[in-house]
């Protein structure tokens, strides 16, 4: 089963704090659905009867700047060239701005059964720093309307460790969440990348970044009240209610195949077929030239590499750590080659001193709550 992953690369205006290739100020995008559309039948002819589709997801950017009639459009080129007999999942990104009733409902009855709200914060202050488009009231209007346009399932996006913001802030986020019984939440701490408007905010020296404890107080609480209110922390960043972990998530965690369509996506297909090996690939972050290729019957790549078992493997071990699962380390063995149980002993003795590691049962490798804060630093150590 795979995975499909549509960048829609547009949004209202620009978020202080984001590194996602998107634009901003354009209204009408006919061409770029035509691209897509063409990239789609490109794709479909050479991986479309391979594997059948479980998930799809539409991100960006702000997919939700696409009339309903777009992602009709999209939707029936993706049923055209791709076998959806067992979709089960169809995400859509929304901002609260556009989140109206008669918007959710129209994407509903297009097949959308899966919401992920942009919401970031509840709080006026949180959203005028970060640029947002929306306020807290539409914040709170979006997911009254998606429950009222039929979705059950659905996601926000919380936004920690902004500079100034009172740890009351923050709790009190979580705590909207969990009286509101929103059935999945994404979790990310403000990062400052470079190329963003926070970077040269930062380097003028107009905002003081959060510190170090300021980021693990956030990260913990989060931790042990949303676990407290019956939510599973099923990877570094997400918690869910029992029954709403994200399908298409999964499939990134387990290395399935996937494809991404637009400026910017990503893909990774590792099979027989169209050709044997592993493969990852990514779309030019520039929409005129995607276009543009599109137009001249070329793929719109930035690069295009094979891995090796030994790329494989490494990503294999990140991905797996993150998640509440963990590695199975039979399974890790056999396909990847590498015996962490014979081969690095050791050091799975010593990160299980230090607590950071959960001591390995039924053949699981799996990260303790306080190795969670350092998940790339243990990779590191184990490889
Ligand atoms: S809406 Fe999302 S993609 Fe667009 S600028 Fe803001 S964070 Fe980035």
């Amino acid at each position: 089963m795979a995975g499909i992953y549509l960048h829609i690369p547009f949004c209202k205006q620009r978020c202080i704090y984001c590194d996602f290739y998107f634009v901003t100020g354009q209204r009408l995008h006919p061409t770029f659905v035509q691209a897509l559309c063409t990239e789609i039948e490109y794709y479909g002819q050479l991986y479309g009867r391979l594997e059948p589709i479980e998930t799809i997801y539409f991100g960006g950017g702000t997919p939700s700047r696409l009339s309903l009639e777009e992602v009709a459009r999209v939707l029936n080129e993706l049923y055209r060239y791709f076998d959806l007999s067992a979709l089960q999942e169809v995400t859509f990104e929304v901002n609260p701005e556009d989140a109206s009733r008669d918007y959710l409902s129209g994407l509903h009855s297009l097949g959308i059964n899966r919401l992920s709200i942009g919401v970031q914060s509840f709080y006026e202050a949180d959203l005028r720093f970060m640029n947002r488009a929306h306020t807290a009231e539409q914040a709170e209007a979006a997911i009254e309307n998606a429950r009222r346009a039929g979705f059950e399932n659905f996601n926000v996006d919380l936004i920690f460790g902004l500079p100034d913001q009172p740890l009351e802030y923050w709790m009190a986020n979580l705590q909207k969440v969990a009286d509101r019984d929103i059935p999945h939440v994404s979790t990310y701490s403000l990062t400052i990348e470079p190329r963003t408007v926070l970077y040269k905010q930062v380097e003028r020296g107009l905002v003081q970044p959060a510190d170090e404890e300021t980021y693990r107080a956030c990260y913990d609480f989060a931790m042990e009240y949303l676990e407290a209110r019956g939510y599973e922390h099923y990877e570094i960043s997400n918690f869910a209610r029992p029954g709403y972990q994200s399908r298409h998530n999964h499939t990134y965690w387990r290395h399935g195949n996937y494809l991404g369509f637009g400026p910017s996506a990503h893909s990774f297909w590792w099979g027989q077929l169209p050709e044997p090996g592993a493969y990852r690939w990514a779309n030019v972050r520039n929409l005129r030239r995607y276009e543009a290729l599109l137009a001249q019957h070329h793929l719109p790549l930035e690069f295009r590499e094979g891995l090796s078992y030994d790329q494989l493997a490494e990503e294999y071990l990140y991905l797996r750590l993150r998640t509440a699962e963990g590695l199975d380390l039979d399974h890790y063995a056999e396909r990847y080659g590498v015996d962490l149980l014979s081969e690095r002993l050791d050091e799975l003795a010593e990160l299980e001193a230090e607590g950071l590691i959960e001591p390995i049962r039924n053949g699981k490798l799996r990260l303790s709550r306080k190795g969670r804060h350092v998940c790339d630093a243990i990779v590191a150590r184990l490889l």
